[in-house]
């Protein structure tokens, strides 16, 4: 039996594993012992590899709708086809009627994501999409607006962690295990603020807002630490502008005030701003997504960089620390046409002239179905499942009734390729070579990286997905941009720019260190920012529109923001809680992770159970003006009063039908997936 060393691309950790092959099947998968990351461990989701590359909702051939029926076609017919459709499109609407879209496993997929781009800038449309123009960019983009570069978390050295909206049992399972072993070991304190009381609020100090609020609650932090003279002087003085406004600015924010708003005691806010400012090795760890997709997300972001800037935890052991970035090739094409929403969320798009490679994901299907400000026709999704993930369904279905186009690249069949003009057969990342782990230094602040290796032949028809998109290109006479014939040369390439070499990344099956993390990196080089240094107040988020230093913002839908329709919808509503079980809506034909988890459940207090005379179990309806779904109802003390928090990515149980697209993060265009105003139906 042969054993490969590769990576996990199941998900953002990229998690070290030991793969076993005989007679060219994969017969068992275990965590690499000696892997920096998870030490030989895996989630609930690794364990089950094996079932998952061998499913049976396997795509096997390329197929095409014919009369309400998908036919079998060949790998030729399919390209041929959908390549003329494309560029007859392209001839009759322009290049921009293209849209394409990438999964969030394109984060962990570079080559997805890479090609997805180049064929789309290639035929010339400036609409790629991607989950980051709905997720987590926002975290980044405000460390950038604030010190000119993205600082990544480095918990594993921090001796008091802020757990704010996050819960890393379900996502970051080493990072759990880290927390809990430090805390025995009394190297480590914790505070988690969050709408669930997750497993890890029994060990630390635990706070539970009313949703939404979290940069009220970080507004009367920076108040008390200004008040009580806990910041850095030296830091501030040196490096921050802005410090001068922000006193000011936080002077509305006192703890009493910050509790009239989110419901946390004025003693309790009081209590771990002192603790946070006190502790210098300190870090506030946030969730994937999580509170970037409240209506006031971005700017709850730049509040936890101020919190961060002035208590002098920025490129400090255990604060939030540069990290080295692997340079991979670039492979766009530049188009001049600009993003969609370029004009509607200008600080998103315009920020330092640095224009996103992806449009805002929230009017991709405003111009699907408007045809405003032209006609999206044709759309092409890879890796991913949008009509169960993408936010407020009924709108993102009723875009593709006006395509005339609609193709599906990906491994599974899925809810949206069963809705697909044409389905083509993806390989999974354990039948190609490609660039492995790359996303370390990015969630974990390790630059290190390593290959990931092909474990066993391409099963079916299937392909790797760069092939796909390349091989299309070549049919549409784009040939020139795809010289790459093997995932070999497709690695080659894309190292060409990183200074670490492919035959490097061989010889080092385990991965290897591109580079070295260095604290205090503004001594040498001060901060990305037009002034050099970390801006606590910006003028230009202010010339482009927003507020310079970040406010409060109520969610659409909430009793403070909208009383009428709180009244007919008195709950509030979260959707996307995680499953460690499960990836967005992948894996849930896996049996084994089924009989752990087999359906949704809605999470509600026995406060909210009484008053709508529901008990543990039952099923429910909730209910927003878009829609209703029924729901499994899970009673629980660990969940606020008056919340009802629903898990993303079940067919049965779609959250996102409850969404609605047009509430929005006026900042930065994201569609509001929590915080929106519902109630609960008793069905029976
Ligand atoms: S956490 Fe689980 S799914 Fe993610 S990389 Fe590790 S083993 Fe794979």
């Amino acid at each position: 039996m042969e054993m490969i060393k590769t990576d996990c691309g199941l998900c953002i950790n990229c998690c070290g594993i030991n793969c076993y092959v005989e007679d060219g099947r994969l017969v068992k998968v275990e965590g690499t012992p000696e892997h920096w990351l998870n030490k030989g461990e895996l989630c609930a989701k690794g364990k089950y590899l094996v079932e998952w590359v061998y499913s049976p909702t396997r795509v096997r051939y390329p197929m095409k709708m014919v009369d309400g029926r998908f036919q079998r076609i060949s790998w030729d017919q399919a390209y041929e086809e959908i390549g003329s459709k494309l560029l007859a499109l392209k001839e009759k609407y322009g290049a921009h009627t293209l849209a394409t879209w990438t999964g969030s496993v394109g984060v962990e997929h570079f080559e997805m994501a890479a090609f997805n781009q180049r064929l789309a800038k290639a035929y010339g449309t400036p609409n790629f999409f991607n989950p980051e123009g709905i997720c987590f960019r926002t975290r980044i983009l405000a460390r950038q607006i604030t010190f000119g570069r993205y600082p990544v978390e480095e918990p594993r050295n921090a001796k008091l962690i802020i757990l704010w909206g996050h819960n890393p049992d379900e996502s970051y399972f080493v990072i759990a295990n880290d927390i809990r072993e430090r805390i025995k070991k009394g190297e480590l304190k914790l505070i988690v603020i969050d709408v669930r009381r997750i497993p890890l609020a029994k060990e630390g100090i635990y706070l539970q807002p009313r949703p939404g609020t979290d940069a009220a609650i970080a507004l009367a932090m920076i108040n008390v630490i200004i008040e009580e003279d806990m910041y850095d002087h030296d830091f501030v003085e040196k490096w921050t502008t802005g410090f001068d406004k922000l006193i000011e600015h936080v002077k509305q924010y006192t703890p009493e005030k910050a509790e009239e708003i989110s419901g946390v005691p004025a003693a309790e806010i009081r209590r771990i701003a002192r603790m946070f400012a006190n502790t210098k090795e300190a870090s506030i760890l946030e969730g994937v997504g999580h509170l970037n997709q409240y209506a006031n997300g971005l700017q709850t972001e730049r509040c936890f960089c101020i919190l961060m800037a002035i208590t002098g935890k920025i490129d400090r052991p255990g604060g939030w620390v540069t990290c080295p970035q692997i340079r991979l090739a670039d492979l766009r094409v530049p188009v001049e046409e600009k993003n969609l929403g370029y004009e509607e969320y200008p600080v998103f798009h315009q920020f330092n002239k640095r224009t996103p490679p992806y449009g805002s994901a929230s009017m991709m299907t405003t111009a699907m179905i408007t045809q405003k400000p032209y006609p999206i026709k044709a759309f092409i999704s890879s890796g991913s499942n949008p009509a169960l993930t993408f936010p407020d369904t009924k709108r993102f279905l009723e875009g593709l009734k006006n395509l005339e186009l609609f193709v599906v690249i990906d491994p599974i069949m899925t809810e949206t390729a069963q809705l697909a003009d044409y389905v083509l057969p993806a390989c999974t990342f354990l039948e190609e070579t490609g660039i492995g782990g790359f996303p370390y230094a990015i969630s974990h602040c390790v630059p290190y990286i390593m290959l990931r290796k092909k474990v066993i032949e391409p099963l079916y028809e299937s392909k790797p997905i760069w092939k796909i998109w390349s091989e299309l290109g070549h049919k549409m006479g784009l040939g020139e941009y795809f010289p790459w014939k093997t995932d070999e040369e497709v690695a080659e390439h894309l190292l060409s720019t990183s200074g670490v070499t492919y035959q490097q990344l061989v010889e080092h099956p385990e991965g290897m260190y591109f580079g070295e993390k260095v604290y205090e990196l503004y001594e040498k080089i001060g901060f990305a920012t037009d002034s050099k240094k970390v801006e606590l107040y910006s003028a230009q988020m202010e010339a482009l529109g927003a507020d310079g230093l970040p406010h409060h913002v109520e969610p659409h839908q909430s009793y403070v923001a909208n009383p009428e329709i709180a009244k007919e919808y008195p709950e509030t509503l979260l959707t996307g809680a995680r499953q460690q079980e499960y990836i967005d809506a992948q894996m849930r034909d896996i049996p084994g992770l089924r009989a752990r988890v087999p359906e949704a459940e809605a999470w509600i207090s026995p406060v909210t159970a009484k008053k709508y005379d529901i008990i543990n179990g039952e099923m429910v309806g909730v209910e927003t003006p878009r829609a209703m779904i029924k729901i499994k109802a899970k009673v629980t003390e660990d969940i606020r009063p008056g919340v009802v928090s629903v898990p993303h990515g079940w067919a049965a149980a779609n959250c996102n039908l409850l969404l609605d697209a047009t509430l929005r993060d006026k900042v930065s265009g994201y569609i509001t997936m929590r915080g929106n105003a519902c109630r609960l139906v008793k069905l029976a």
